[in-house]
C-alpha cells in the first residue's frame, strides 16, 4: 500500500538491532485517516470472506483493529497479556515471547468472546519473526474457530515471521512489507508488491 510506504519513509526510524520506530503514526500517536485507508485495503483484500470477528493483541494492535472493523461491521476482541499464574477454566490461554520486550507473556481470551462459529480476521501491527501471531493462531485453535487470515501493517519480510505463518497455510495479507533497513543511513526497502 503506496501510502503506508511513504508515510514509513517518511516517518518511520530505523533502531540499531532492527527496530523500525514507527510511534508518531502507528503505535503510539496514532494519525487515524491513514488507519482508515488500511481499514479500507484489508476490506478489499478480504472481500467475499465470511469475517465476523476481528482478533488483536494488546496494546498496539488495539487501534488498528478498531477501525478495520468499522469497515467489515463486526466486534474486535483483543488478547490480554497477563501475569496471572492462576489461570482459570474460562479462558483459552497461550504463551507468547515478546519481540520488543524479549520476554514471555501469558496471553488470554475469554471463552465468552470466541467459538466455533466463529470467522477471524486476525489484525496486528507488525510481523517479525510471528511470535505474536503463533499465539494469537493458537488461541483461535483452541476455541474451534475459523481463521479467515492475517492482516497486517508493516511485515519485516526479512525475519522469519512471514514464512513460518504462511508456511501453516494461513493466508497473510502485509500492507507494507520491508526487505531491510539500513540504521546508519535510515534507508528503509520495500518489496514490490
Ligand atoms: P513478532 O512476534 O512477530 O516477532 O513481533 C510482533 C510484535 O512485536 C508486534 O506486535 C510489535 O508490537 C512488535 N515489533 C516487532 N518488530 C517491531 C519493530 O521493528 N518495531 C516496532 N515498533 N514493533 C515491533
Amino acid at each position: 500500500m503506496k501510502l503506508l510506504e511513504e508515510r514509513i519513509r517518511k516517518d518511520g526510524i530505523v533502531k540499531p538491532g532492527n527496530v523500525l520506530k514507527v510511534d508518531s503514526f502507528l503505535n503510539h500517536q496514532m494519525d487515524i485517516e491513514l488507519f482508515s485507508e488500511m481499514g479500507k485495503e484489508f476490506k478489499r483484500l478480504y472481500e467475499g470472506c465470511p469475517v465476523n470477528k476481528i482478533l488483536t493483541i494488546e496494546a498496539s494492535g488495539i487501534g488498528i483493529a478498531c477501525v478495520v472493523a468499522q469497515y467489515f461491521h463486526v466486534p474486535v476482541v483483543f488478547a490480554k497479556k497477563t501475569q496471572s499464574i492462576n489461570l482459570d477454566g474460562d479462558v483459552y490461554s497461550t504463551k507468547i515471547q515478546s519481540f520488543t520486550h524479549r520476554r514471555i507473556y501469558d496471553v488470554i481470551v475469554s471463552k465468552k468472546f470466541l467459538s466455533p462459529e466463529d470467522h477471524v480476521l486476525i489484525i496486528d501491527d507488525f510481523l517479525a519473526n510471528g511470535c505474536a501471531l503463533e499465539g494469537l493462531i493458537d488461541i483461535v485453535k483452541s476455541s474451534g474457530a475459523t481463521i479467515e487470515g492475517v492482516g497486517i501493517a508493516i511485515e519485516k519480510g526479512f525475519q522469519k515471521g512471514g514464512d513460518l505463518i504462511r508456511s501453516k497455510g494461513i493466508r497473510v495479507e502485509s500492507l507494507a512489507i520491508v526487505d531491510g533497513m539500513n540504521a546508519e543511513t535510515g534507508e528503509i526497502f520495500f518489496r514490490e508488491q
